[in-house]
């Protein structure tokens, strides 16, 4: 695997490697790497030449002290992504992504912006689409690959690429999220779970089974009413559980379209996050 730390070795060597026809697949990732990033690395192996980004991007952090305690292990990383079968690595430090006298853009994302994750991480999806767009115009991809897990932040790259004009150049796949054993979904943030804390962070996805379980049985305002009493009895802090349209994210009144459950919730000071497609 080849590392780059400046964007214009790797704009250089993929110039040369779309030149002679090869499809570049593009994996962001902020690191701390788990099996969630490898299925996008291998999904990404399937479409062409893997190039991988590794930064913790700190305009995307609403909160200062999440950004601090963000796990970071690059050797473990890159030792996966050599195992994971990528071929170029862009990491770069902060200067590089944001060298003095860049410009912050303001994205019109619409609705999705301020609902659910944007309401309670305000200013969030604009430090993604700031990371994002800069990493766009570097790497140039053909395919740009993401994880269900993220299902807003999916949805926000989407429109995204949209506002860039981008829409017939980058291919965005959305990969399935992976989950570990007891169905708690794979996420950097999990290495901070306390044993405790790991114990009760499989509820999430077990909330969102029993409403998947229950849409015939239950209102919709019932099934998320008992989700977050479920939650809050074992502790979590519950920011939103939501039933929406899975095009829109709409809150729904029931749930006949296509719809998703999302669920946000912290334990102690970690905040976890799930979706579920229900139809
Ligand atoms: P992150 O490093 O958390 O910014 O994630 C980088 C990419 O990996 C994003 O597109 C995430 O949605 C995706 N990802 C994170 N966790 C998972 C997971 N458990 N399954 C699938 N994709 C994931």
């Amino acid at each position: 695997m080849i590392i780059f730390k400046r964007a214009v070795d790797l704009d250089n060597y993929l110039f040369e490697q779309k030149r002679s026809g090869k499809n570049i697949a593009f994996v962001p990732t902020m690191g701390a790497l788990h099996q969630g990033h490898l299925s996008l690395v291998g999904r990404a192996r399937q479409s062409g030449l893997v190039v991988c980004s590794i930064f913790v991007n700190p305009t995307q952090f609403n909160d200062p002290e999440d950004f601090r305690n963000y796990p970071v292990n690059i050797a473990n990383d890159i030792e996966l992504l050599v195992r994971g079968g990528c071929e170029l690595l862009f990491l770069p430090s902060v200067e590089e992504i944001y060298p003095a006298g860049f410009s912050k853009k303001q994205y019109d994302l619409g609705p999705i912006e301020l609902t659910l994750e944007g309401a309670h991480r305000p200013g969030h999806f604009q430090g993604v689409c700031q990371v994002v767009d800069r990493l766009l115009q570097i790497v140039q991809p053909h395919d740009l690959f993401m994880g269900q897990k993220d299902y807003q932040q999916c949805m926000v790259i989407r429109k995204l690429i949209g506002l860039l004009g981008m829409e017939d150049k980058v291919n965005l796949v959305v990969v399935p999220t992976v989950r570990e054993k007891d169905g708690l979904a794979m996420s950097s943030r999990n290495l901070r779970l306390s044993s405790e804390q790991r114990k009760k962070a499989p509820l999430l996805f077990e909330t969102l089974n029993f409403i998947k379980d229950h849409l015939s049985q239950f209102s919709i305002p019932e099934l998320k009413e008992q989700a977050k009493k479920e939650l809050t009895n074992h502790g979590f802090k519950v920011d939103y559980v939501e039933i929406a349209d899975a095009q829109t994210l709409a809150p729904l009144q029931d749930c006949s379209g296509s719809c998703v459950a999302l669920v946000a919730a912290s334990t102690g000071k970690i905040r976890l996050i799930d979706n579920l497609s229900l139809n």
